[in-house]
């Protein structure tokens, strides 16, 4: 029998082609509008009219881009373009961005408490994080205070040298020792000890705590010291060791002061003179931790263990802000028995939950990843097209080491039209002073870090001077 109803076969065929053509019509120009340079959002013009960015000015005229989503090493712009990501947002998302690993360990603690107190309460999230720096950190570090900010992590790290000081009947001991080149955040106990040219921190030089400086160590990384290379920081360590509760500097890597790497054999010396003449030792290892140099902390490459070790950045995969300072059961004893017994600190949102399971989901993830053998391949492939850079007029020197591509210019570069170059490009690079650098998340794809490399070298050797 005739069923006239029953659709013939090929107009099955037609209704599904139709549905396929009209959804992507659909998608294509409602959910995913054709590339344009004219479809800023509206937005944008509040952003620059209310809202400050870092270092930056109010209306000032500067290009700020519109990110809409990111996903692997990938920035996706409002505008529809995407840009392939060279800078981790300021070396936090190792493992790119939108991971569904990292996705999950968040929403899943999500379903039982975002944010709870730390004073009087705990939880399995910072519980479990903390067992876990103390297993991959230096043995001696077993004590351990979570705050918001890598800033926040160097107060902390300063107030626990000054108390342990002042537990030990020392209370002269306030002040720092550090090299120049350094950053180590934006507080003011943190300004103190950044780079106090360079530091971009001079106009407050008077409300700042006036600290103890030495050049950096000018031996490369690679290689051995002589005495010779201590020479100033055991001058200024005799001289002024009555008044040092610590010596803090970033191991290997000084990062936002100047993207310097120096010998780890400093390191080695520096630790001997400390305990010679009763000082203790901060590593600021916001920047260098997890990874970043190919060793899982940068302290590996020296045989150091520090008195106290600041963490942040990568910490939770760039996923959220948290910082961890971690000490010597010595230090944490001393300061807990002596007067007044507690440590004088406790941030509102100390050890967040939601923060400290993306953590702890993060530091698994990496350990379980290949992420030395991709930081050593990063490290090889910058090496070799970077070099490119190296004849350039403009460029002072080329240097990498782990997963960091520095290329220094004898100017600093045009922040006005430089950034605009990248996104044309079709990568985010933001260059600071003389310094356009990389440092992509460690996922990142050979093809992909070609075009990074390839994209500085477009920009810079259109630089004339
Ligand atoms: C970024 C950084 C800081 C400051 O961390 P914030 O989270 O920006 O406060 C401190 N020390 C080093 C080495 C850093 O790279």
């Amino acid at each position: 029998m005739d069923e006239p109803n029953n659709p013939s076969f090929s107009s099955i065929i037609c209704s599904i082609l139709e549905f396929y053509i009209f959804k992507n019509i659909i998608s294509r120009y409602l959910y995913n509008p054709p590339m344009s340079s004219n479809t800023t959002p509206d937005w944008l013009a509040d952003d620059a009219k209310h809202i400050w960015h870092p270092y930056s000015a109010i209306n000032s005229g500067l290009p700020v881009f519109a990110v809409e989503s990111a996903h692997g090493v990938r920035l996706k712009l409002s505008d529809g373009r995407e840009l392939i990501d060279g800078m981790s947002s300021w070396w936090c998302a190792i493992h790119g961005y939108n991971h569904p690993i990292l996705n999950k360990a968040i929403t899943d603690q999500l379903k039982s408490v975002a944010h709870v107190m730390f004073g009087g309460l705990s939880h399995q999230p910072a519980v479990d994080l903390a067992n876990k720096l103390i297993e991959i950190t230096p043995e001696a570090l077993q004590s351990i205070f979570f705050s918001d900010s890598g800033s926040v992590s160097v107060e902390v790290a300063m107030k626990m040298a000054i108390q342990y000081w002042h537990t030990k009947n020392q209370p002269k001991k306030q002040k720092f020792l550090t090299i120049r080149g350094g950053y180590h955040g934006d507080t003011f106990g943190a300004m103190s000890v950044c780079d106090p040219v360079t530091g971009m921190h001079q106009l407050f030089s008077e409300s700042l705590n006036q600290q103890f400086f030495v050049d950096a160590p000018s031996r490369p990384f690679g290689e051995a010291c002589t005495e010779n290379d201590m020479h100033a920081m055991m001058q200024a360590l005799t001289e002024h060791h009555p008044e040092v509760a610590a010596v803090i500097l970033e191991p290997v890597v000084q990062g936002a002061g100047g993207m310097h790497f120096y010998s780890a054999d400093y390191l080695n010396r520096l630790r001997v003179l400390c305990d010679e003449y009763g000082v203790l030792l901060i590593f600021d290892e916001i920047a260098t931790g997890f990874g970043r140099t190919g060793r899982l902390f940068a302290l590996e490459h020296t045989e150091v263990v520090p008195d106290i070790l600041c963490l942040g950045k990568s910490l939770t995969g760039g996923y959220m802000t948290l910082a961890a300072t971690l000490t010597t059961t010595h230090v944490s004893q001393t300061i807990s028995q002596g007067k007044p017994g507690l440590f004088m600190h406790g941030p509102t949102f100390m050890a967040n939950p939601l923060a400290c399971s993306v953590a702890l989901a993060s530091i698994e993830l990496l350990l379980n990843s290949p992420w030395q053998q991709n930081v050593i391949r990063i490290e090889q492939q910058l090496k070799q097209e970077l070099k490119a850079c190296e004849p350039l007029s403009c460029v002072e020197n080329v240097r990498v080491l782990g997963a960091i591509g520095v290329v220094e210019l004898k100017q600093p570069v045009d922040m006005k039209t430089l950034p605009q170059q990248f996104v044309d490009e079709g990568v985010w690079v933001r260059p600071f002073g003389k310094l356009v650098y990389l440092m992509p998340p460690y996922i990142i794809q050979p093809d992909e870090l070609s075009l990074l490399t390839k994209a500085i070298y477009n920009v810079i050797s259109k630089i004339k001077h």
